[in-house]
């Protein structure tokens, strides 16, 4: 069953999540930062209404966020930043290709590090 159309709210502004490369969710999925079994636990949220973690994509596809200053990456380690922004860039990618896909199961979203790293933890 397609993500999409199980019509999740955001709990920032209540509208729908609607497509796969908007969820905050799924973003920290695919990114190794939520495990399979929470999945459905956590919170939904739009990337645009979660600018702190949307800051941290950077491509010329996703719009740029408006960012408080005290979760503005700026004033951040550039070392860390420049990782954050390697495996989120990623990740997000990898959402809008699996957007375009039916054939792959939620099992298999991750990152292919982090599929890696669940299925042997002591690699
Ligand atoms: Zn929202």
């Amino acid at each position: 069953m397609a993500r999409c159309e199980e019509g999740y709210l955001c709990q920032v502004c209540g509208q729908e999540v609607e497509h796969l490369w908007e969820s905050e969710l799924y973003l920290r999925y695919v990114v190794g930062w939520v495990p399979p079994e929470r999945l459905h636990q956590e919170p939904e949220r739009h990337l645009r209404c979660s600018p702190a973690l949307a800051q941290f994509i950077v491509h010329p596809d996703f719009p740029s966020v408006e960012v408080p200053p005290e979760f503005d990456k700026r004033h951040m380690d550039p070392q860390w930043v420049k990782q954050r922004e390697e495996l989120l860039t990623r990740g997000w990618l990898r959402l809008r290709q699996l957007a375009q896909r039916t054939d792959v199961p939620v099992t298999q979203y991750p990152l292919p590090e982090v599929l890696a790293r669940w299925q042997d933890p002591l690699a």
